[in-house]
């Protein structure tokens, strides 16, 4: 295949320069906004793409303009063999970043060779700060594990460390300040983000989302939130800053104030698929063809393909329950 070819750009002009791929449906925990009680089906072990398969697919989208990689889950620590395949995937010439969304679970243990190979940005998700809730939330009491992984990652100077928080009414909210107060005393980058109703549908769980507009209320009753510019790769948030604190504020808007129009990402399933828009079940096979003889330039196309079909915006915001039929944990987030 030639070094060079069309970019990935989609009929609105975006640049889909950022792949999201997740490495395992598996996950420890049972998170109640990403689980069903019971947890999920479980792909088969052939079903998943090897690690070949996904650099071979990953390579194929640095050629296509891909620039940036998260790897995701399910809890990408979870995969035998991952940290042998993230040093292959860092070396591949023409990403620019390649980051990790995580648990956090397994972090402590593993970060000076994550760091070793080359990974600098870290996103950890955890919604409470509170250990008892923690187990609530996730059926797993792994709190400690996961601040004492934040910490010890900080020491070592990934950066940014993101905290991802789903804020969920009823859940999480009374704890929105106190999240937002840890950028005051490490450099943290804390993300609120919109819960969205996807595949949840534990009737005694009911589960509902809290608009940014009010997170963003309450923050600016603790203090003037200062605006910070978007950068190259920056993401969808809205960030901001407390006067003087080390660490930022993100507020990401998936559902009241969709970032459809400024969306660069592609996303790799589990099992193989390429889905151009997380909220919409369109995707495109790439473990099929993979598997019967396509050549570099024929699964080129299938990347062309997928970005043609992104959507221009998602309408989560018109619909109570987000139409969605693939898993959280398949798919990535
Ligand atoms: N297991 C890893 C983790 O939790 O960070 C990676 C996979 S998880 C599916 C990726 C992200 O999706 C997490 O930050 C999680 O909080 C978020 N997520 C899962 N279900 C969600 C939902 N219903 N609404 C909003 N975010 C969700
Ligand atoms: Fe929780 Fe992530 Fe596992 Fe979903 S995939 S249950 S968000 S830890």
């Amino acid at each position: 295949m030639e070094k060079t070819q069309i970019p990935l750009i989609d009929q609105y002009n975006r640049h889909l320069n950022y792949l999201r791929i997740s490495i395992t449906d598996r996950c420890n925990l049972q998170c109640i906004y990403c689980m069903p009680q019971g947890g999920l089906p479980k792909l088969r072990h052939e079903d998943i793409l090897t690690y070949e398969e996904i650099l071979r697919l990953a390579r194929i989208a640095t050629r296509l303009g891909v620039r940036k990689i998260r790897l995701t889950g399910g809890d990408p620590f979870l995969r035998k063999g991952v940290f042998d395949f993230i040093p292959r995937l860092t070396a591949l010439s023409g990403l620019e970043d390649v980051s990790i969304t995580t648990n956090g679970i397994y972090l402590k243990g593993n970060l000076e060779r994550l760091k070793s190979y080359g990974i600098k940005r870290l996103n950890v998700s955890l919604d409470t700060l509170q250990r008892e809730k923690y187990q609530r939330i996730t059926g797993y009491d792994g709190f400690a594990a996961v601040w004492e992984g934040i910490e010890l990652a900080t020491k070592l100077g990934f950066d940014p460390v993101k905290i991802n928080v789903v804020v969920i009414k009823g859940l999480n909210e009374d704890e929105i300040l106190d999240f937002a107060r840890l950028s005051l005393r490490y450099p943290f980058h804390v993300r609120f983000i919109e819960y969205m109703a996807i595949g949840v549908t534990d009737p005694d769980v009911p589960l509902c989302h809290i608009p940014s507009s009010v997170i963003k209320d309450q923050l600016e009753d603790h203090g003037e939130l200062v605006p910070i510019p978007k950068s190259a790769y920056g993401g969808p948030a809205e960030r901001f800053k407390f006067d003087g604190a080390p660490g930022e504020i993100g507020i990401i808007s998936p559902v009241t104030n969709h970032f459809c129009h400024r969306c660069n990402r592609l996303r790799l399933t589990a099992s193989g698929y390429l889905r151009p828009c997380l909220l919409s079940d369109r995707e495109e096979d790439l473990r099929g063809p993979l598997r019967n003889g396509a050549s570099d330039s024929d699964l080129a196309a299938i990347f062309l393909a997928a970005a043609s079909k992104k959507p221009h915006e998602h309408h989560a915001a018109s619909e109570q329950s987000i139409a969605f039929s693939g898993q959280m944990s398949s798919i990535g987030g």
